[in-house]
């Protein structure tokens, strides 16, 4: 029975691809009404955040304004708010402010955190790449750095042009191929007073490969194309120890450097621990098929922050596909439950998947036998099908543009130092380093 003033209350946590999804469904119906809360008063584009970190987009053009997004949607009130806690019996969700929300049903869609996995000083040194706060603090440091060998050319001997990234997965694959073109094409033109062939970028994986959801072929052809544009692969070596300067490798080799990218990981986002339910493999919440939590018919849990049964029982991968057709799967149910219909098993439909590895290169595995594309072909699937993703014709244009711009200039997107803090290195401060330095171990 509706009430809520004659509509049935949906609250829901989190503004990424799930929960967005979710309120965009739902609000198609004029019997519920949707509290959307999220820390930020926007939606961010994840994939995207590499390309933000590498002065290629503007922050502007991956972030949306929650607000307008549902402007014309009177039946979805945006809340700007940090969730603190989940009570499943009662529904209700709880902001670190104190105030409370109730909803005849309660959507979870708060997605992940960068896993660091322990590992010593990784946590306060290492830069991650989970939203456009981490996106622009990694940009300004890049930036930095480059103004700072302009100053000083000197500061190359400390490392101040070693880049050092972690983890062989989408997220560092981009991040190392669009660094390298920016310091192959960009840096070049831009910085006169700095040799841009004394930067290295290091690419640290403990598996054996790079992208390893893709096909061993994918493998060979993201390796040659990396390493022609400069990156020095470490396959087999991961990180032990991250310092202010310098990071620690398995393999005992202490690299100096000022920018460690953490693209090692990510766990389920931390109210996972608050929410009534104990979190499961990779700090996610498991969920029934029909994406409600165990036991609490009327908490349903989407996106990353959900292991989704997928065929075989595997849990569905953290995609941005699936948190969209979970969080739209998600308000179907809800519907079918206000209409007392019975609610159906989550049903992924896997349309491919895609990396891009830099200017012209690229990899897409796509339809239902993920055909295998290489190359320009691939690079400009990638482009159609991330435009085509972006909330927003705004940002859709403006990203075209950049992207357009930066293909047929050297100049690149907005590399734009907004973050002064991070300009602001103290070369003495890590005594490792200077050891390294002194020593006869690489610097890179
Ligand atoms: C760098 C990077 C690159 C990626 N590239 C790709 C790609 O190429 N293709 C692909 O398919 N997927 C990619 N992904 C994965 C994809 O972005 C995620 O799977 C997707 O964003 C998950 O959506 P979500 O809605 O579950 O979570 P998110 O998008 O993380 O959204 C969660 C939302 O919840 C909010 N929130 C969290 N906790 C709270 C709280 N306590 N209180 C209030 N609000 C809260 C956050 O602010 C956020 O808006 C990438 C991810 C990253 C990080």
């Amino acid at each position: 029975m509706p009430h809520d003033g004659g509509k049935h209350r949906v609250v829901i946590v989190g503004g990424g691809f799930a929960g967005l999804g979710c309120a965009q469904r739902l609000a198609d119906h004029d019997d519920i009404g949707v509290t959307l809360i999220d820390r930020n008063n926007y939606h961010q584009f994840q994939p995207l955040l590499y390309q933000v970190a590498t002065s290629l987009l503007a922050p502007s053009d991956i972030a949306h304004s929650l607000r307008e997004v549902f402007a014309d949607q009177e039946n979805v009130d945006v809340k700007l708010a940090e969730v603190s806690a989940v009570d499943p019996a009662t529904r209700t969700v709880t902001t670190a402010d104190g105030a409370t929300w109730t909803g005849d049903v309660v959507v979870l869609a708060a997605g992940s955190q960068p896993n660091f996995f322990g590992t010593p000083g990784a946590g306060e040194n290492a830069f991650p790449l989970y939203s456009l706060d981490d996106a622009t603090r990694l940009r300004s440091r890049i930036l930095g750095l480059f103004e700072a060998v302009d100053r000083d050319p000197t500061l190359v001997q400390r490392g101040a042009l070693n880049f050092v990234i972690v983890g062989g997965g989408p997220t560092g694959v981009e991040v190392a191929g669009a660094l390298a073109d920016m310091i192959n094409v960009t840096v070049p033109a831009e910085y006169r007073n700095l040799d841009a062939s004394t930067a290295r970028i290091h690419l640290l994986d403990y598996g054996d490969t790079l992208l390893r959801a893709f096909s061993d072929k994918a493998h060979g052809y993201v390796a040659e194309v990396l390493q022609e544009r400069g990156v020095v692969l470490n396959l087999g070596t991961g990180v032990k120890e991250v310092g202010t300067g310098h990071a620690r490798l398995s393999d005992g080799t202490v690299l100096a450097s000022r920018c460690v990218v953490w693209g090692g990981g990510i766990t389920g986002a931390p109210i996972a621990a608050h929410s009534g339910a104990s979190p499961g493999r990779g700090g996610r919440i498991e969920v029934e098929a029909d994406l409600t939590l165990s036991g609490s018919p009327g908490v349903y849990v989407v996106g990353d922050i959900a292991n989704i049964p997928g065929p075989d029982d595997k849990a569905l991968p953290q995609l941005g596909s699936v948190a969209l057709q979970s969080g739209k799967w998600a308000a179907d149910n809800i519907v079918a439950d206000f209409q007392g219909k019975p609610r159906k098993d989550f049903v992924y439909r896997d349309k491919g998947i895609m990396a891009m590895i830099g200017r012209g290169a690229a990899i897409a595995e796509v339809g239902e036998h993920h055909h295998e594309v290489h190359g320009q072909l691939a690079h400009m699937a990638w482009l159609g099908v991330h435009a085509a993703l972006m909330t927003g014709t705004r940002a859709k244009i403006e990203a075209v543009i950049d992207w357009g711009w930066d293909r047929f200039s050297k100049t690149g997107g907005p590399h734009v130092l907004d973050r002064g803090e991070e300009a602001q290195i103290d070369w003495d401060d890590d005594p490792t380093a200077t050891a390294a330095i002194g020593s006869s171990a690489p610097t890179g």
